[in-house]
Order: structure tokens, then C-alpha cells, then sequence
């Protein structure tokens, strides 16, 4: 899995921000998004360890260690997810 830091985040919440692809919820800390560019959907999923944030798509730039726009994607819907949790 890749680490999601703010360097490492950057690029891609610029282009996630362009493109706005919808995001679908599948169980705790998985998602699946649906790409700006063709009919793809790719499944991203989520982890803690150690306090750091890690997570992994199924997409090419994904597989080089990249942090793609359907990462971003679905780390903001996890994140406003667990924000609701804490809330109830
Ligand atoms: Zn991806």
C-alpha cells in the first residue's frame, strides 16, 4: 500500500478537484470510483498503521506507487465517513 502524505497528496487533489469522479461506497474503508475519463471503475481501499495513513487503487499509477485522483477521491469520503462516526 502506498503512504498518503500531504507531498505525496497534492497533485492529485488538484486533479481530483478537476475531474470530481463519483465515489461509491463497499464496506468500511473501501470504496469504488468510477473514472472522469472512461466507463473504468476502480476499487481503492484504506489502512491505518502506526498512525500513518496508507492506501491502494487498482489503476496503473497506482501500481507504481503513485498517488492517483481515485485515491484522493475515496480518502475524502473515508475521512468524512469516519468524521460522521465520531459524531454519532
Ligand atoms: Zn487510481
Amino acid at each position: 500500500m502506498i503512504r498518503l502524505t500531504t507531498e505525496n497528496t497534492t497533485k492529485a487533489i488538484e486533479r481530483c478537484k478537476q475531474l470530481k469522479p463519483k465515489v461509491r461506497f463497499i464496506q468500511e474503508r473501501q470504496f469504488a470510483v468510477s473514472s472522469a475519463n472512461n466507463a473504468n471503475v476502480y476499487h481503492v481501499r484504506f489502512d491505518v498503521r502506526n498512525g500513518e495513513k496508507l492506501g491502494q487503487c487498482e489503476c496503473k499509477a497506482s501500481e507504481r506507487g503513485l498517488v492517483c485522483y481515485h485515491l484522493v477521491a475515496g480518502a475524502t469520503a473515508n475521512i468524512y465517513r469516519q468524521s460522521l462516526k465520531q459524531i454519532h
